[in-house]
């Protein structure tokens, strides 16, 4: 079993550095925001709830979120060699009942991958991806909230997982497949986990 984190301010490659390790390590992809954003383009209740928080940039309240999750364990990541959490968790509540839902399933987190990338290009990189792929929450004004969001409610969480030895601090500017493998290398270091190829 090998279990990841994926974390980083929003825009930070998060996504596109999950879809790369799913592939290397065979591990099943969990993103919230695309739970969420599915949700929203399927016009379900907890559509209709996650959209005014989406959209002011907010974050979903916790126990709504932390139940979401079980859920999806529950329904996607049985039998699995492990899981990629892509956005999850993003408070202390929340990182604390992750733990709980993993030792449940008798298993446990194995590392936490931390992207650093400088403001600056956290935003011009969400300013692109609006523009490509039309995401509504891209936009200057909510970027600026859900930068202010992560710094008050989600940075303390490479604290919590450096004091616990299990956060893994990455580079995230650059090019994707260098950034890809110092990761990879950074995993192996700290897991013991074998390459897949
Ligand atoms: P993301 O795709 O990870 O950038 O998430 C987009 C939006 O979904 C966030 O700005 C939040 O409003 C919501 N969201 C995603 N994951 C979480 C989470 N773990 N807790 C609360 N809200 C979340």
């Amino acid at each position: 079993m090998l279990n990841l984190v994926l974390f980083g301010a929003p825009g930070s490659g998060k996504g596109t550095q999950s879809a790369k390790l799913i592939d290397e390590f065979g591990l099943h992809h969990i993103s919230t925001g695309e739970v969420l954003r599915d949700h929203i383009r399927r016009e379900t209740d907890l559509g209709k709830i996650a959209k005014q928080y989406i959209d002011e940039g907010q974050l979903i309240p916790d126990e709504l979120m932390i139940s979401i999750l079980d859920d999806v364990l529950e329904k996607e990541a049985k039998g699995k060699d492990g899981v990629i959490f892509d956005g999850f968790p993003r408070t202390i509540p929340q990182a604390e009942a992750l733990k709980g839902l993993l030792q449940k399933r008798g298993t446990d987190l194995h590392a936490v991958v931390g992207l650093e990338v400088p403001e600056e290009e956290l935003i011009e990189r969400m300013l692109n991806r609006g523009k490509e792929t039309g995401r509504a929450d891209d936009n200057f004004d909510t970027i600026k909230k859900r930068l202010n969001v992560y710094h008050s409610q989600t940075s303390p969480l490479r604290d919590y997982y450096n004091k616990e030895g299990k956060y893994l601090k990455i580079n995230g500017s650059g090019i994707v497949d260098d950034i890809f493998n110092e990761i990879v290398e950074g995993i192996v270091r700290k897991t013991g986990v074998a390459r897949r190829k």
